[in-house]
């Protein structure tokens, strides 16, 4: 059946051929300028291979104990390389099983999370999925073969979503990471539960809490981790340290609930607050209110600077005055070029831009909003 259409096409050239000597030639001209087009359009990609880290060098990974409660249980946090946009997985250890918190997004990260989750010596239950970001996900295509006895989960309406966009994670992750593409996607299952119990201690799954949404609805659930005996919370993609925040599609609604979730986390006695994504070089200064401050203030500050600039490329120099040392850069371009609604900008493609500049902007807008629409059906329910 693939051969159909070509088929077709080459019948009509030569019918063509045949009929007009002058059409013929002035078809073949179009369909060879469009062909030079394309290539030179992919010319202006930004190279996915650049993004393969070649060591784990940096701060060492720490590990937190309880103070005081006198519980066996352990925490240990590992995180990714700048390139694969320092993505935080925490091990809750015990003493003889092992719970791991979000799989990386890349094989690179994740073949490394797997060495080290051998080196606690501990038997792996579960991967737990936080959210459904293919930088939350990808790695489970590592886990899995490294461990595959472990339970890979995540709260029902996580896990539905992540089933819905494996496809398109898949698409996203090769063009992102080249040969690092931890692909394909494996399917977590839904666990509809308030709680895990680790050797009788409990860790709490607290669901449906708002954080950083990309082209998803601005209420996209992420779930929460709580372990009383450590003191410790994992607000996943809820809270960044060092890094900008992704804003893309969240709304003044949204954004209220995502401040007043970590104004609550404040007032709590915490001992250890691993966020999402933490710049490795930054980690050592990390401390739980520090990350909650720092997440407030930004998105504090990004919304003056959002609702006060004219333009995406204000919005992003602005945020870069004010923060002038924050990694990820790439999290305020995408957010902002998202809640401006340009689609074309997220290609990373200077040719793409050079060629939309061209256009009217009533044109502009109109192909952005279409395939920003279809990316956004495609990704959700
Ligand atoms: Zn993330």
């Amino acid at each position: 059946m693939k051969f159909v259409k070509p088929l077709i096409a080459l019948a009509v050239l030569v019918g063509l051929f045949l009929l007009s000597k002058t059409a013929f030639a002035i078809v073949l001209a179009l369909l060879l300028a469009l062909v030079a087009l394309a290539v030179w359009v992919k010319g202006g990609s930004q190279p996915a291979d650049a993004s393969i880290p070649k060591s784990l060098d940096g701060p060492a990974f720490r590990t937190y104990e309880s103070t005081g409660s006198g519980s066996p249980l352990r925490l240990r946090h590992f995180i990714s390389q700048p390139e694969e946009i320092n993505v935080s997985s925490s091990l809750i250890m015990g003493t003889h099983e092992v719970i791991c918190v979000t799989a990386q997004p890349t094989k690179f990260a994740a073949e490394r999370l797997a060495d080290m989750i051998e080196e606690t010596g501990l038997k792996l239950t579960y991967v737990y999925l936080d959210h459904a970001h293919l930088d939350h996900s990808q790695g489970a295509a590592v886990l899995i073969k490294r461990f595959p006895d472990a339970k890979f989960v995540g709260a029902p309406n996580v896990v539905a979503l992540q089933h819905l966009r494996m496809e398109a994670d898949d698409k996203m992750a090769r063009a992102r990471y080249g040969d690092n593409a931890a692909v394909p996607s494996v399917p977590f299952e839904a666990l509809d539960a308030g709680k895990l119990m680790l050797e009788g201690h409990e860790i709490q799954l607290w669901h449906d809490q708002f954080g950083d949404v990309g082209i998803g609805e601005p209420d996209e659930p992420h779930t929460v981790i709580y372990i009383p005996d450590l003191k410790a919370l994992l607000p996943t993609d809820i809270c960044y340290w060092q890094g900008h925040i992704m804003m893309g599609g969240s709304t003044p609604d949204s954004r209220a609930r995502w401040k007043q979730q970590i104004r609550e986390w404040m007032q709590m006695d915490l001992n250890v607050v691993i966020p999402g994504h933490v710049v490795r070089a930054e980690s050592p200064s990390m401390t739980a209110q520090g990350v909650l401050e720092f997440s407030l203030d930004y998105i504090d500050a990004y919304e003056d600077v959002l609702d006060s600039s004219a333009t995406s490329d204000e919005v992003i120099a602005r945020m870069q005055d004010l923060y002038p040392d924050l990694g990820h850069v790439s999290a305020l371009h995408i957010g902002t070029f998202i809640l401006f609604g340009e689609t074309h900008r997220l290609l990373f493609n200077n040719r793409i831009e050079k060629i939309f500049g061209l256009l009217p902007a009533g044109l502009r807008r109109s192909l952005d909003h279409k395939m920003f629409a279809s990316r956004k059906a495609a990704a959700n329910f």
